[in-house]
Parts: C-alpha cells; sequence; structure tokens
C-alpha cells in the first residue's frame, strides 16, 4: 500500500504519517524532513535548499525527486507515506515514473481538507522532540508529563524556523498555486479521498483508516 497525504501546511499530515508508520509499519517518506536533515549536514542540497526553506518557497522538483528515488531504494515493503511530495505537476508525475521502474503503484491519495485560518495558529503553536520527532502543539497537543517527550522521554524540544507567520503565508500560497492544481491529475485516475482534517486526531486517524481498510468510496 503506497499513499499520499496531501494538504497544506499545518494540515496534520506529519502527525498521521507518523502514526501510520507506528501502527501499520508503514514508512513516511517526507521531503521536508530529508531536506531539514541535508541543512543540518550542510550537504551540497542542504546548502542549496535553505535559503529557499527559509523563504517558505518550493526547492526544485530535480531535488526533491531525486531524494524521494533514492528513499524508495531502501526498505518500504509495508508501503510509503509520501508526505510533502508530491507538491507539483512535475512531481507528480515523477512519483508515477519513480514507482513505475519499481513495479509499485499509488493506492489513495488522501487530501486533508482544512480551514487555512486556523492552520496559522497549528503551525506558529508547533514543536517536536529533538530526539525521535514526535510531534506537538503548545495549545493542542501538549506532552502529558511537562517538557518531557510520550514517546521517549526525552528533554530537548525544537521549532522549525520557518513556522512563524509570514513564512506559512507564502507556504499557503505556494499551495494554492502549485500542490492543490495537482489534485485533477490523481481525481481523475478515482485516486483521491478526502478526510475532514479540522476534526480532531483521533477523528482524522479514524477515517484514514476507514480508507486503508477499504471502505468504499462515497459517490460525489
Ligand atoms: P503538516 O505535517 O501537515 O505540516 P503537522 O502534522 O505537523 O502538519 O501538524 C501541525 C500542528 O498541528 C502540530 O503541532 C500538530 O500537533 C497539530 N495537529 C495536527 N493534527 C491536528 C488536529 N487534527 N487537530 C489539532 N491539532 C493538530
Ligand atoms: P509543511 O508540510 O509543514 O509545509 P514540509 O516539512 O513538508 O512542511 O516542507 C518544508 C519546506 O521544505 C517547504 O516549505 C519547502 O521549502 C521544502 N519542501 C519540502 N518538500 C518539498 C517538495 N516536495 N517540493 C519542493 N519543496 C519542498
Ligand atoms: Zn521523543
Amino acid at each position: 500500500m503506497n499513499i499520499i497525504l496531501l494538504g497544506p501546511p499545518g494540515a496534520g499530515k506529519g502527525t498521521q504519517a507518523h502514526r501510520l508508520e507506528q501502527q501499520r509499519g508503514m514508512v513516511q517518506l517526507s521531503t521536508g524532513d530529508m531536506l531539514r536533515h541535508a541543512v543540518a549536514a550542510g550537504t551540497p542540497i542542504g546548502l542549496k535548499a535553505k535559503a529557499v526553506m527559509a523563504a517558505g518557497e518550493l526547492v526544485s522538483d530535480a531535488i526533491v525527486s531525486a531524494l524521494i528515488g533514492e528513499r524508495l531504494d531502501t526498505s518500504v515493503d509495508k508501503g510509503a507515506i509520501f508526505d510533502g511530495f508530491p507538491r507539483t505537476q512535475h512531481q507528480a508525475e515523477a512519483l508515477d515514473l519513480l514507482l513505475a521502474d519499481r513495479a509499485r503503484k499509488l493506492d489513495h491519495v488522501i487530501e486533508l481538507d482544512v480551514n487555512e485560518e486556523a492552520l496559522v495558529d497549528r503551525i506558529t503553536g508547533r514543536f517536536s522532540c529533538a530526539n525521535c520527532g514526535a510531534g506537538y502543539h503548545d495549545r493542542f497537543k501538549l506532552p502529558r508529563v511537562e517538557n518531557t517527550c510520550d514517546v521517549c522521554s526525552a528533554h530537548e524540544f525544537h521549532r522549525r524556523p520557518d513556522d512563524n507567520e509570514q513564512t506559512v503565508r507564502t507556504r499557503m500560497a505556494e499551495y494554492r498555486a502549485k500542490t492543490a492544481p495537482i489534485l485533477p491529475y490523481y481525481r481523475e485516475r478515482g485516486l483521491v479521498r478526502a478526510v475532514e482534517g479540522m476534526a480532531s486526531v483521533d477523528e482524522v486517524a479514524r477515517q484514514i483508516d476507514a480508507i486503508l481498510d477499504g471502505a468504499p468510496a462515497l459517490p460525489f
């Protein structure tokens, strides 16, 4: 099973991808995480991507498609969760080729349906565990014990430099201009399933599970 989680910044893609990894052994392929690692390691890709990411603009299609291709060659036997990729029509076509070359296919494109204004609050309150990457929120998901990760008990947390209101607005605009327009490409193939992304984390999880477990698509 290979799925795409599609939605604007803050829609809940990473939160749901982490859960699916833990519960189903699927593998999250997040181009955002891959790029952040490249920036932290100071690789040639990281050096190119750093300023683009800080501005909230999109890194080149060639770079992110190559990153995904490399990761698809490692073990993703129980399925891949594409999180934050594809973000352009060109990337969507590149993904089709990468999957076809490996005799894999796309099973679902899960569209997280959200209200953009509420997402600014989600993103400016977001932080994550510096050790295991578990995601938290100042208001919606605080660690159960103050300053202690629920998953690994670490005490260090991290906030992304691009999670500020101004950059978020640019990221939303990029989503509207370049990413939302790829939905028809997948709709034509009957792959798109919408989920109510403004519901609670558990309710969104329940809706995604119903899709993965084969609930029939509602006619629209
Ligand atoms: P994305 O990967 O799509 O950018 P995240 O999964 O990182 O989004 O979620 C953004 C922030 O919103 C995080 O702080 C997360 O804890 C919180 N969050 C995720 N899903 C929900 C939800 N359904 N309701 C409320 N807050 C959520
Ligand atoms: P979010 O889902 O919270 O917006 P990501 O972690 O997916 O954030 O992406 C962070 C930044 O990394 C983006 O704003 C963009 O600069 C870059 N990026 C990530 N994935 C891609 C992609 N597929 N194509 C182009 N740029 C990307
Ligand atoms: Zn942790």
